[in-house]
This record gives C-alpha cells, sequence and structure tokens, in this order.
C-alpha cells in the first residue's frame, strides 16, 4: 500500500476537475480523497503500488475539456488509507492561487437535454453542466463554490441536488446547476418596466421581436439590444434609438449554416465562431449573399458575426421566423454595458421596446470578444467574454504589481507570482463611468485573486485620469511609455526577454518629448527603451479634434510637403474650417507635433474621399483597408531615410504620392492598396535600418493600425522572407487593450533591478 498526494494548479476550479479525479480514482480502484483549495485541487490517493502508478498517469496526462492545468505537484503521504475515494469539502488556503474559470457556451448535451420535451429540463433557459456555463461573470470569491456565486440564493431542489452528490452524474459538484424548478425565473416587462402577462416569456419575447421589436435581452455578460437583422425599419430605429451613427452592428446568427449566407467562413473562422469562447468573428460579407438590413454595416465590406451562447439564445431561435438578430451591447457610446436589471430598465428606456429579464445576477459586467483571422491567425480585437481571465505568461516575478493601462480601450493587469491576469476590455477611460469601472475591476480582480496591490503603474500621459486610482493608493507608482508598453507586451506574450525591434503603429500615446507618438520604431527592452526613429512629425491641428476629423490631418499633412497648395487638395473642407485649420498650421497655435501612423491612415481615407467625416474610433482606417484592391501589386516605393541619426518614415511624401495618384486618375481602391503596400515598405526599410544599427533580429509588431490585415499580412510576410523573427500579438489585441500588460511587464523588471 502507497499513498501519493497530488496539488494540481492551474484553471482548475468550476471545470469539473474533481469529479475526473474522482471518476479517475474509481476506474483505478484508488481510495482517498480530493478537494479545493486556494492552491487549487488536492488529491490524496492511497493504494497499491500499480494502481496507483496508473492514477497518476492518469492525472497527469489527461484533464478535462475546460481544465487548464499549470503543473502537478506531488509528494509521498503516509497515514491510514480510508475505505473509499470522496470529494470533500472545500477548505480555504493560507493564500488564493487557482485561478477563476472562463465563460463558456453551452455544451451540446445540455442542448439536447433543453431541446428534449420528456426532460425535466426541457426549455430551461439556465441549463449548464461541469463542461459548460457561466464561471467568471457570476463569480464573486474563490475557491469556486455555489455559495461564493450569485447562484447561492438558489437552494437546490432534492433532484438537482441528487445529480450535483451522484459521482456517476455529469451535474456531479456542476456548481451552478439548477433546474425549472430552483433555478432564476425569466420575466418579460415592457418599455416601462411592468411586467408582460404570459407563459413563456421566450415565446412571448420572440414573437415581439418576430414583428420587429427592439428588446433589451439579459445575457451573460451584461445586455444584449437584439431586434430582426432582416428587418430595416426595426435596424434603422435601433440605430437612431442608441445614436449611433455607422458604426457598425454584429448580429447573432442562428448557427453556422444561416451565417454562411452573409458572410464567406474558412475553415479557421468556422472553428474560432463554433468555438466555447463563441466571439464576435469579423467575417467578409458574402457578394450577393441573403440580405440584411441596410443599415446593419452600411459603408463596411465586412460583418461582425457570432453564433448564439447562452441556452436563452438558442431558445430565442428555436422556432423563430429569424435566422439572425443583431446584437448590440446594451449600452450608451463609450459607456460600459449594463448588467443589472435596474441599470437596463434606466440606462435603456426609451431604446427597448422591452426587457427580458432574469434574477441571476451577473456579478462581473463583460462584452463579447471580438476576433479576426489574418493570414491564418486569429488576431483578437477585443479581448472579453471567453478569454477572461485566462493567465498570461510574464516570466517574471510580478507579484503585487497592478497595472492601469492607457486612456483608449482601457484594461488593469493584475500580477500574482509569475502569471499576469488581464481585465476584459473596460471602454475608453476618459469619463466617470469607465473609470468607476476600472477602479472596481482593479478591486475585483485583485480580491478574487487575493492580490495585495504593492506596486501601480500607469501610462506616463500627465492628463490621464487612472493616475488617481494609482496616485491615491499610498502605495509606489512607476509610470510607463505607452509604446514601450505595447511593445514590452508583445514580447512577453510571445516569451520574449531579450531585447526587440518595436515597430508599434497606432493613434495616440504621449512620447517622451511631449509629443503625440503613434508611428514608432524602437528597440525595446524588459527595462528601458532606446527611440530608434518614427513617422516624420506633423502638426495635428486642434489636437483631439483633428482624430475625430480625418481631414484636419489631410490638409496638415500635405501641407507639410506642398505648403498652402494643399488647401485645394481640400477643397471639400468648408471654408471658414480650411482657412482656421490653415491658420493653425501657420501659426503652429494649438497644434502638438505628431509621429501617429494612425492619422496617416486617417489623412488618406479623407484625400481619397473614402471616409471624411469620423463617426467612430478607427473608422477611416478601417473603410480605406476595406475597399483597397486585393490584387494590386504597386507601390510608392520605400520612404524611409535618416534624419540626425533617427529613422524617418516620411508620411508626408507617402500621402503626396497617393495624392497625385489620384488625381491622375487611379482609382481609390487602387490607391488604396499602393498606400498600405507603401507603408508595409517603409517600416520594413526601418527595420532594416534598425537592425543594421543594432544587429537585433527580432521585431515585434504591436498597436491598433496591425488590426488592419493587409497592413499586417503585407508586413509580416516581407519580414518572414528577409529573416526576421516576427512576433506578432496572440493573447492580447495589438490594441491599447494590450498596454496595462506591458505596463507590468516593465515595472517587474524595472522592480527586480532595484528601480522602482
Ligand atoms: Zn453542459
Ligand atoms: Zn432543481
Ligand atoms: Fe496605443
Amino acid at each position: 500500500m502507497v499513498g501519493v498526494k497530488l496539488i494540481v494548479r492551474g484553471t482548475v476550479q468550476g471545470v469539473g476537475y474533481r469529479p475526473f479525479v474522482y471518476r479517475c480514482a474509481v476506474e483505478c480502484g484508488i481510495t482517498g480523497r480530493v478537494f479545493n483549495d486556494a492552491a487549487g485541487v488536492i488529491i490524496e490517493a492511497f493504494g497499491e503500488e500499480p494502481q496507483v502508478r496508473e492514477f497518476v498517469d492518469r492525472i497527469t496526462l489527461r484533464h478535462p475539456p475546460l481544465a487548464v492545468v499549470r503543473s502537478v505537484e506531488r509528494a509521498a503521504i503516509a497515514g491510514g488509507a480510508p475505505p473509499d475515494f470522496r470529494i470533500v469539502q472545500s477548505r480555504a488556503g493560507d493564500r488564493v492561487e487557482v485561478d477563476a474559470a472562463r465563460d463558456t457556451a453551452v455544451c451540446a448535451a445540455c442542448l439536447a437535454e433543453m431541446r428534449d420535451p420528456h426532460d425535466r429540463r426541457s426549455g430551461h433557459a439556465f441549463i449548464n453542466c461541469t463542461d459548460c456555463g457561466p464561471r467568471y461573470t457570476i463569480i464573486k470569491q474563490l475557491p469556486y463554490d455555489r455559495l461564493s456565486t450569485t447562484m447561492a440564493g438558489f437552494p437546490m431542489c432534492p433532484a438537482c441536488g441528487g445529480e450535483y452528490a451522484s459521482p456517476v452524474d455529469r451535474r456531479f459538484h456542476a456548481q451552478p446547476v439548477c433546474c425549472p424548478h430552483c433555478g432564476p425565473r425569466l420575466r418579460l416587462l415592457d418599455g416601462s418596466g411592468r411586467p408582460i402577462d404570459g407563459a413563456d416569456p421566450i415565446a412571448a419575447c420572440g414573437s415581439m421581436l418576430e414583428s420587429g421589436a427592439i428588446v433589451a435581452v439579459k445575457g451573460i455578460g451584461g445586455f444584449h439590444l437584439a431586434c430582426r437583422a432582416d428587418r430595416d425599419d426595426a435596424v434603422a430605429r435601433l440605430r437612431l434609438l442608441k445614436q449611433r451613427e455607422e458604426k457598425p452592428l454584429a448580429i447573432m446568427a442562428r448557427d453556422y449554416a444561416a451565417a454562411a449566407c452573409y458572410v464567406r467562413i474558412s475553415d479557421a473562422e468556422r472553428a474560432l465562431l463554433e468555438s466555447v469562447e463563441r466571439p464576435i468573428v469579423i467575417l467578409d460579407k458574402r457578394p450577393g449573399g441573403a440580405t440584411l438590413a441596410a443599415q446593419i454595416a452600411p459603408r463596411a465590406t465586412t460583418l461582425g458575426v457570432m453564433l448564439p451562447y447562452a441556452p436563452l439564445q438558442y431558445r430565442l431561435f428555436d422556432g423563430a421566423a429569424y435566422d439572425a438578430l443583431v446584437m448590440t451591447s446594451g449600452n450608451h457610446a463609450d459607456e460600459p454595458i449594463c448588467a443589472s436589471n435596474e441599470e437596463a430598465l434606466r440606462e435603456l428606456a426609451g431604446v427597448a421596446d422591452a426587457f427580458l429579464v432574469h434574477n441571476r445576477d451577473i456579478h462581473v459586467r463583460i462584452d463579447d470578444s471580438i476576433v479576426r483571422v489574418m493570414g491564418g491567425h486569429p488576431v483578437i480585437m477585443r479581448r472579453a467574454r471567453g478569454y477572461v481571465p485566462e493567465p498570461l505568461p510574464a516570466d517574471a516575478d510580478v507579484s503585487g504589481i497592478v497595472a492601469l493601462g492607457g486612456i483608449l480601450k482601457g484594461t488593469v493587469t493584475v500580477g500574482r507570482g509569475s502569471v499576469c491576469y488581464t481585465s476584459q476590455y473596460l471602454g475608453n477611460v476618459d469619463n466617470a463611468e469607465t473609470i468607476g469601472h476600472l477602479e472596481a475591476m482593479t478591486r475585483h480582480l485583485s480580491g478574487l485573486l487575493d492580490v495585495t496591490p504593492a506596486l501601480y503603474v500607469c501610462d506616463n500621459h500627465p492628463g490621464g485620469l487612472a493616475r488617481r486610482i494609482a496616485e491615491e493608493s499610498g502605495k509606489p507608482v512607476m509610470y510607463v511609455q505607452h509604446h514601450h508598453a505595447h511593445a514590452a507586451a508583445c514580447a512577453a506574450e510571445n516569451r520574449h526577454k531579450g531585447d526587440a525591434i518595436a515597430i508599434v503603429f497606432d493613434g495616440t500615446g504621449y512620447g517622451d518629448d511631449g509629443a503625440v507618438w503613434g508611428g514608432e520604431i524602437l528597440l525595446s527592452g524588459r527595462a528601458e527603451f532606446k527611440r530608434l526613429g518614427h513617422c516624420a512629425y506633423v502638426p495635428q491641428p486642434g489636437g483631439d479634434a483633428a482624430a475625430r476629423n480625418p481631414g484636419r490631418m489631410a490638409l496638415a499633412i500635405l501641407h507639410a510637403s506642398i505648403g498652402d497648395r494643399a488647401a485645394e487638395a481640400c477643397g471639400w473642407m468648408p471654408l471658414d474650417e480650411r482657412d482656421a485649420v490653415l491658420q493653425m498650421i501657420r501659426s503652429g497655435a494649438g497644434c502638438a507635433a505628431t509621429s501617429s501612423m494612425g492619422r496617416l491612415f486617417d489623412a488618406c481615407a479623407a484625400l481619397l474621399d473614402v471616409c471624411r467625416t469620423r463617426t467612430y474610433e478607427g473608422q477611416p482606417a478601417i473603410e480605406l483597408e476595406g475597399i483597397a484592391d486585393r490584387e494590386e501589386r504597386g507601390d510608392y516605393g520605400p520612404r524611409t531615410d535618416s534624419r540626425d541619426g533617427m529613422i524617418v518614415i516620411d508620411g508626408p511624401r507617402i500621402l503626396l504620392s497617393a495624392w497625385d495618384d489620384a488625381r491622375g486618375g487611379t482609382s481609390a481602391s487602387r490607391v488604396s492598396a499602393r498606400f498600405h503596400a507603401t507603408i508595409a515598405k517603409s517600416a520594413l526599410a526601418a527595420i532594416r535600418m534598425a537592425a543594421d544599427a543594432t544587429g537585433c533580429d527580432v521585431v515585434c509588431l504591436s498597436g491598433g493600425c496591425f488590426q488592419n490585415a493587409m497592413l499586417l499580412s503585407r508586413l509580416t510576410e516581407m519580414l518572414a522572407s528577409s529573416g526576421f523573427r516576427v512576433l506578432t500579438h496572440r493573447l492580447l489585441p495589438p490594441n491599447d487593450e494590450c498596454v496595462s500588460f506591458g505596463q507590468a511587464i516593465i515595472a517587474a523588471e524595472r522592480r527586480r533591478m532595484g528601480n522602482p
């Protein structure tokens, strides 16, 4: 008789790990016990030597589908072997080390039960099991037990309790298990919050949707505003009421086959659509495909599509007359998604004709994730439901580090041991609502992970609102340059610890010289960076006003090469505005200097009349990429040179070439493709110069501009064929959502070097 103790660490709670251990033990003839504690899952196993060896092999080599095992530690133990194997009470340990599980889509077995008229959970919109269902959004604290979730207020009925306690049942120790008798209740409320009577709230909601109504539907991470995607009137009304001008709306299609009628779907894209994470996938519209309301994505060549993931959403499609619903976040632009019934009734009044609500609380609000396949690889564009709180490798001691991220597309990162936990996308941290959300998530994540903040990290922008959280904490605060954080995030995601040449192309970041940086070539290390080059500085007339008005940047950048003649090129601008902007450029008053690559894309989109009014962030660049001719192979040659020891990408000359080309009669779609190719070639030339100067051959690509598939794929191909090792974002978005992670990595290295 031998005894062994195993400590299993990783994402091992809330994923059916203990039932899995129980089954292995019974199959191997092992006695002993298993329980959750703050470290993870603890197993004490006794038996004859060959059986124990077989059992340990199984635990080391296998795991339930949703578990992520980081390590299995083993030690011999003595002591009396119990007569059987049991799952026993969880214990709170000294420190929480376990990871919280992610929210995953309902599994096939649960879905089949829900659709079986004879099953006792027939039609149950909250069905789940150890392999599926909500986790991160309902967990208040770890270790993970029903009482630590928002299911605490729903005592199990005898039938559910029996399944929960039965080792042979697939709901054995499934914490959120429930049924129509003991689970949450749905209610349909009218636009002013009064209950609408009817036997089945989902059926009543379905018929309202069928007839063109807008309904606020409570999902996993918050409320969606839903309406038929094939009804012009409903979609137009939704846009009007939500005051959302042109930003594309995402749709939820009944299933893969329905989605394939609207968009083209590759195998990699299908796998993403049907993955347990169920993100919104950005897909190319199918020419001549099934018709959707014109206003869903009026100026886009792509469409954001997702498949149902909550049982409730499946029920909204079962037997319905529609194949697709618009499903957009229930919030006001740039504010956090509504999560509680009260919030939804207050904030969405006047937009929703009805509310489909229930009484299972959402403890953590989280948006749908957005992913796009670029060059065969998924690139995450918004990391939220399904992906968070998956730990990220830091390969350094990050304990107690809390990094508060950038200003746009905010996230917070909390460090524990040698891994980081980066929050979901929290919105633009430039208003009171999102700052509150950031503060709450900082508290929640550090509490959940049992991390006592020891060091705060902020962007070095003097006007960043998140600074207050750090500076009022009484803890040490470190400041990190924005593009250095981008570069460090990209390197760390790829577990690269040495120096790298980083190309960071984005919209805005505060530069060490006080200018607005955003087209940067850095030699980036974990603690420090050196600026090797950048896009040529141009004036940004009116600061942020120029980011909202791409025409201003067109005028400013052209003016840098052809002076006042630029005014003719911008003849579409209202005369008084054009004169005022010219005056600012000439005098320099109100003009910050910027090296932003994002602004160069804006300027090109405006000059080519692709997008002259920006109604949402990133619109000009997205539309410029959208119209680009994918067969076109021309370019304007690399426009990179060396000035005073700096590598400079000559944005004004690139823009002038595009303008001359367009004036000569070349179509906007070909000019756009040539513009993209020129940026890629100029970046390649800059990287070659940087490599010659430094001897470094590893290249990181980061920044929101690398959400542009054409730019990313052209540049990565050229770099790979030139022998560079190219690192791109795989776990986090290239946009500012990655900044907090990069800040944490840099802070850890500076702290290690004794330089806080
Ligand atoms: Zn299930
Ligand atoms: Zn029940
Ligand atoms: Fe950025």
